[in-house]
């Protein structure tokens, strides 16, 4: 089908996009409760329906969009009949990768973010060379997927860990990522390298922000405007959604909860340099640190020392739930910044949370202040597919709109 209305206006891809932040809003709007009246629309955005209607045209002619469907609530209704719009999920396919330190998560996506095929495959060389053949033969392989189901891709989204600067297109840190040197990725322009070897446009964004996307357009921040996503693991990550826009900050490094101090005193933030930072108290290092300190056992992972907690050693239970304490200062935080309607914990630390989650609810509610304490929390174990999930529906965003994720929704 020919593109329409090609305006260059993507400062997050570098490439062509369709239509306006008002057709964004709309597409987003049906790709998320769609079958919807052009009606429904219109009252969810706080628009009008002649401005709808005129959005819409040129997105149906395009096929991003259709009317049918509607017959049963036509004919239900008197006078003119109510037809809905959908998105037609197979006009363009969409692939998405999580990068994680030791694989990467890649899925392959129809414009309605259904999944259509998934791959994990192992990542072993982290320089800037290694991870983009990796990403590379993992989008070859998700587009020959794509292709038996007669999908024909467009777009790359990708999701890491650290500092990455979306509308630049550069990862500026990834102290996850380094060489055979020890030399960590420092201002790497990922999205014009991985562009040039996948021969797509492509749109990197941090993963945490990714997940939060898919949260906002599928999962628990579907029907509140203002939501957190708090990841726990081997660091502390942070998503917001305010108003129904994604936050970025000035250079892509809002929700660096993980820093924020907490303690004076604390000891000092491998990742920072600084003292008492959350994530020199609840990050899995951190814990880890603690425990063998309190138990003299080097030899400790953070599974085995889970276990000897559940078992009943003192040290080894302090140990997490300081760093549940100090989660719930983060969380407090958080609430009482931005009164979000939800705080949504997940990440790979959860598995421990029988050990820290109510150290962490207790000291929420200590420090969360008035009514902000009445944020809802709650916890949501999400796998790697859903991270790459929401990378890829970074890059459908993208499609209609250019700098960011930031598309309103009521
Ligand atoms: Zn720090």
């Amino acid at each position: 089908m020919p593109p329409i209305l090609i305006t260059m206006n993507s400062e997050v891809t570098g490439a062509a996009t369709v239509g306006d932040a008002t057709a964004a809003s709309i597409f987003v709007t049906v790709l998320t409760r769609g079958p919807i009246p052009r009606t429904e629309i219109a009252a969810r955005l706080g628009v009008s329906a002649a401005t709808v209607s005129k959005a819409v045209r040129p997105l149906l002619a395009a096929g991003y969009l259709t009317e049918s469907g509607g017959e049963s609530e036509a004919a239900t209704r008197p006078g003119r009949p109510v037809v809905p719009l959908r998105v037609v999920a197979e006009r363009e396919y969409v692939i998405g990768v999580k990068l994680a330190a030791d694989h990467l998560s890649g899925v392959v996506v129809d414009l309605l973010a259904n999944v259509r095929a998934a791959r994990d495959v192992a990542l072993t060389d982290h320089s800037v060379a290694g991870v983009i053949n990796a990403i590379g033969a993992l989008v070859d392989d998700l587009r020959a997927a794509a292709a038996v189901q007669g999908g024909q891709v467009t777009r790359l989204g990708v999701g890491l860990g650290g500092h990455v600067d979306a509308r630049a297109g550069v990862v500026r840190y990834a102290p996850f990522l380094a060489d055979a040197a020890g030399d960590e990725w420092r201002e790497v322009p990922l999205r014009e390298l991985l562009g040039t070897r996948c021969g797509l446009p492509v749109v990197i964004e941090n993963d945490v922000n990714s997940l939060t996307v898919a949260e906002q357009w599928f999962g628990a921040g579907v029907d509140v405007p203002s939501f957190a996503v708090v990841t726990i693991g081997a660091g502390i990550g942070c998503g917001l959604v305010v108003g129904g826009a994604l936050v970025h900050g000035a250079v892509g490094l809002a929700g660096e909860l993980g820093h924020v101090p907490i303690t004076a005193d604390g000891p000092e933030c491998p990742r920072c340099g600084k003292a008492g930072c959350v994530e020199s108290i609840a990050a899995e290092g951190a814990i880890l640190h603690r425990v063998r300190a309190a138990t003299g056992r080097p030899d400790l992972d953070i599974t085995a020392a889970a276990v000897l907690a559940r078992e009943g050693d003192r040290g080894a239970a302090a140990a997490f739930a300081t760093a549940g304490d100090a989660l719930g200062r983060a969380l407090a935080i958080v609430a009482n910044l931005l009164n979000p309607h939800r705080i949504v914990l997940s990440g790979e630390g959860l598995a421990a949370s029988d050990l820290f989650e109510s150290a962490a609810r207790a000291s929420f509610a200590r420090h969360a202040f008035g009514q902000a304490a009445d944020c809802d929390l709650v916890t949501r174990p999400l796998p790697d597919a859903i991270w790459a999930r929401g990378a890829a529906a970074v890059a459908i965003a993208q499609l209609f709109r250019g700098p960011s994720t930031g598309i309103p929704m009521r």
